[in-house]
């Protein structure tokens, strides 16, 4: 089959690689939709911690049952695959935190992924859940976001945005969109989006109460008006630009939580903080890396029903033409790019 090999960061091949086999209890799977996540350009660029090359990439995948040995959906049937491939006995996974497993393995990292024809699932995703079947009247392009969609509801439930809370977020691009959605529909009063390129202020307008634009209004004053001097009870970084500092506190309400959502370059992954600040107000900075597959199937429940991810898919590629797409997500053109054709 055509696959999309990452040899090392910086070199990604178009070739020809051994057909997987359907592995015992598995599943072969026909790959019909993989979109294309801004980790992927990251790993691309520069590599990722979970990274193990050389790799097929690819972890938003959906597509249709091909082959199968055991138990799990029927060949024909249309699924969506929850990367993580894990023990389900670790104290993180009795805790329901999969994603932080012992002995997790990740599809499109280092196992590999849905840039190629066809993905060998393995037996323990079957009997663990992690096969999802795609409701009836969602599109496997639209199936293939359910991944990043749970990326935020874990990210919203760690930072226990709720009821009537104001949410600021950074960044409008694909995940700081389906975090305004989110954000809506989990019952925030309040969704304000800060942004620096026109395209997407304009794009996160129809999501947000406000959008700014942090390089030309002066953010704090803003948002201090908007929340009537309180400040927000969430803030998301949707964004890797944005220092935490004392600044950015200084936009919280008591009780306040930021959520780092997005891994954060070297230059601002140390900060020095006024803990008593924290102690004093009560505030909370929470991480958060991937999802659980209870919110994978969740988040394909939303796409089946309250939140619209077609608006931010802006490129449709060929398998044969990913790069364009790598291109499209990395240079951010648009919104998300999906691989839909592996002819
Ligand atoms: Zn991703
Ligand atoms: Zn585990």
């Amino acid at each position: 089959m055509i696959a999309a090999v990452l040899e090392a960061p910086g070199r990604m091949d178009l070739r020809e690689v051994e057909d997987p086999k359907c592995p015992p209890g598995g599943l072969l799977l026909k790959v019909e939709a993989s979109s294309i996540c801004g980790t992927d350009v990251k790993m691309y660029e520069r590599g990722q911690r979970d990274l193990v090359c050389p790799r097929i990439l690819g972890h938003e995948i959906s597509g249709v049952v091909f082959e199968r040995d055991g138990r799990g959906p029927k060949v024909g049937e249309r699924v969506q695959i929850y990367p993580g491939v894990y023990c389900g006995r670790c104290p993180s996974c009795r805790k329901k935190a999969e994603n932080l497993c012992e002995r997790i393995r990740i599809i499109g990292f280092n196992l590999d992924g849905g840039f190629a024809e066809y993905l060998l699932v393995p037996k323990e995703s079957v009997d663990n859940g992690s096969v999802n079947l795609i409701p009836d009247g969602v599109e496997f392009e639209e199936a293939a976001l359910a991944e990043p969609l749970a990326c935020c509801i874990n990210s919203q439930e760690l930072a226990g945005v709720g009821d009537g809370d104001s949410v600021l977020i950074f960044g409008a691009g694909p995940a700081g969109l389906l975090h305004a959605m989110l954000a809506r529909l989990r019952g925030a009063s309040m969704v304000a989006v800060a942004e620096t390129l026109d395209h997407r202020v304009r794009i996160a307008r129809s999501s947000a109460d406000l959008v700014v634009d942090p390089m030309r209004d002066n953010l704090y004053d803003l948002m201090m008006d908007l929340t009537a001097g309180r400040g927000f009870d969430v803030i998301i970084l949707a964004s890797r630009d944005v220092p935490v500092d004392s600044e950015l506190f200084s936009l919280l309400t008591p009780r306040g939580r930021i959520s780092l959502f997005s891994g954060l370059p070297p230059n601002l992954a140390s900060a020095r903080l006024d803990l008593n600040r924290l102690h004093y107000r009560e505030h909370m900075v929470v991480g958060s890396y991937g999802c659980n597959p209870a919110q994978n199937r969740e988040a394909l429940e939303l796409i089946a029903g309250r939140i619209d991810v077609r608006r931010l898919i802006t490129e449709r590629v060929y398998l044969r033409e990913i790069m364009r797409g790598m291109e499209h997500t990395g240079e951010r053109r648009g919104l998300k790019a999906v691989v839909t054709d592996f002819g």
